[in-house]
């Protein structure tokens, strides 16, 4: 038997499993059939609560969409939330009808001329990732008569310690590098464009509350001395995110209020009349949220083994497989959402995909599955369905249902 990560408190162990005040069969009902991503908006509303109450005043919460980009999400979290961050066009198509364009900033890497000429001309913030894209972005603005808004996305000389994604602090193609970055910003600011001041994103998915404290207070001293070295006062310092959920057996939630509270004293420290400071997350905000359901069409026994083959996998539902970047498999929180209960046995979940690669559970102890019983795959809610290889094996695209939002009037 291997263990398995901890259920979101905010769905209990009871079977059945109850999603917003519904059992996942309802839910099933409801959508129409299996596999099922369900998203509980309440969760997510609690989560920008939470975020709230903990950080102090003028520190605004973007959300990441390439996190989650289902439309009904983007439509119900858009009131609650400062920004949209997006990461490429078709992204920026995604986030245009819920949300102002002058509230969305668009980073990435490889930026094309169709794309920067969207963005420029609807009024988005570009964080340019090098010093040709400023002055490309710069042309096209001209070319466009518009004055662009634009953020230098910056490389910087840190690292967020245990992030399971280090995106700092090192030779990136993310981000202007740090040494370079307050020339890059005095061109823009030349240039009469819209300079809209400071994207560091080092890092995502870390636990460690002194680990997000020190990389916060780092990227607050980088942006200072930057500022000084462009010679202006930056309108916003976006400090990155990169607060993780705890996917796996002995993993933490993020103290958020120890945060909220070291970046309040961080800020108090200087005058920063002016300048907006911003916190963008994707994970933390919809990762807990999503559940996702599959149906169990087989169980068959092998040299001693129990397998449960259930119609979802690796092709929705990428990450819960181990095979999303991370170097060692380990499980998800599962549980058997549907069914009679009764004595645990161990099993492993399997996909329907040809690959062994198609495991969503390794060998966890669950109540009895029997064919047609529903099995949940927690954590769900973030980097599933639009993280995964969809087309691979020619299997139907999972349905996705987002329940407990607020009714539209
Ligand atoms: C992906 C990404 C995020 C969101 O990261 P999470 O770990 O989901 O919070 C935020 N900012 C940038 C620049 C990103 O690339």
């Amino acid at each position: 038997m291997k263990p398995m990560g901890a259920i979101p408190a905010d769905f209990g162990m009871t079977t059945p499993l109850q999603i917003a005040g519904q059992t996942a069969a309802e839910w099933v009902a409801n959508a129409g059939d299996t596999p099922l991503f369900v998203y509980d908006f309440t969760v997510i509303a609690a989560r920008i609560a939470r975020f709230r109450s903990a950080m102090p005043t003028g520190v605004d919460l973007h959300y990441a969409i390439k996190a989650n980009p289902f439309a009904p999400l983007l439509a119900a979290i858009a009131p609650l939330v400062n920004g949209f961050d997006i990461a490429s066009a078709g992204e920026m198509d995604m986030a245009l009808p819920h949300k102002l364009a002058t509230a969305i900033s668009f980073a990435g890497p490889g930026k094309r001329d169709d794309a920067l000429t969207a963005a420029i001309s609807a009024g988005v913030t570009i964080n340019v990732e090098s010093a040709n894209e400023a002055a490309r972005a710069l042309d096209i603005a001209e070319r466009v008569g518009v004055t662009p808004r634009l953020a230098v996305r910056v490389n910087p000389d840190i690292e967020l310690r245990g992030s399971g994604m280090r995106m700092g602090g090192r030779a990136s193609p993310f981000g202007i590098d740090a040494d370079e970055a307050a020339a890059v910003a005095r061109t823009i600011l030349a240039a009469g464009a819209d300079w809209r001041g400071w994207h560091i994103f080092a890092g995502s998915q870390a636990l460690d509350p002194a680990a997000i404290i020190e990389t916060q207070a780092a990227t607050l001293e980088l942006a200072d001395r930057l500022s000084e070295a462009a010679g202006a006062q930056p309108p916003l310092v976006n400090l990155g995110g990169g607060f993780g959920i705890p996917y796996f057996p002995g993993e933490q939630p993020v103290d958020i209020e120890a945060i909220g509270a070291a970046l309040g004293d961080r800020l108090s420290e200087r005058d920063r009349t002016g300048t907006r400071h911003a916190i963008e997350l994707g994970r933390w905000l919809v990762g807990e949220a999503g559940v996702y359901l599959t149906r169990i069409i087989d169980r068959k026994h092998s040299r001693g083994e129990t397998f449960l083959v259930v119609d979802g996998g690796l092709h929705h539902q990428l990450a819960a497989t181990g095979n999303l970047g991370t170097v060692v498999r380990r499980n998800y929180p599962v549980a058997i959402a549907s069914g009679a209960g009764g004595a645990t046995e161990t099993v492993s979940v399997v996909g329907p995909l040809c690959t062994p690669l198609d495991r969503l559970a390794d060998r966890v102890l669950l109540p009895e599955g029997r064919v047609g019983d529903l099995v949940a795959v927690f954590m769900a809610g973030a980097y599933g369905l639009t993280a995964s290889p969809t087309a691979f094996l020619g299997h139907a695209p999972p349905r996705e249902l987002l329940v407990g939002a607020p009714v539209e009037p």
